[in-house]
């Protein structure tokens, strides 16, 4: 069946650079990348295990996973927040018109 849905991720990755992004500790495990990649905050958000800061950080202008043709390069192994993220979701509308997409 063709996708009806407008919110094409394809082309998008506009949530990947715009709101901040988090990863856990069983993130970490399932995609080591994460652990090498990104910026260790454990300390600072220990209550609610966003162990790991994917965005923002400092001279990238994404998440260091989205790769310049808009995809991401851990997708099968991203972390459970971006697996919750819905096209199409009132963030997803959001983080589009922020980027004028
Ligand atoms: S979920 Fe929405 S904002 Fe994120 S890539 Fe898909 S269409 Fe873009
Ligand atoms: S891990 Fe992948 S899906 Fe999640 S924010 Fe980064 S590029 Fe986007």
């Amino acid at each position: 069946m063709p996708n009806a849905s407008p919110y094409d991720c394809t082309q998008c990755g506009a949530c990947c650079r715009c709101f901040p992004i988090f990863a856990t500790r069983k993130d970490a495990e399932r995609e080591p990348l994460v652990k090498t990649e990104t910026r260790h905050v454990e300390d600072q958000f220990q209550k609610t295990d966003r162990s790991y800061q994917l965005y923002p950080l400092p001279f990238l202008e994404a998440c260091p996973f989205l790769k310049e043709d808009k995809l991401c390069r851990i997708y099968e192994t991203r972390p459970d927040v971006c697996r919750r993220f819905e096209p199409g979701s009132a963030q997803c509308i959001e983080a589009r018109e922020r980027l004028k997409i």
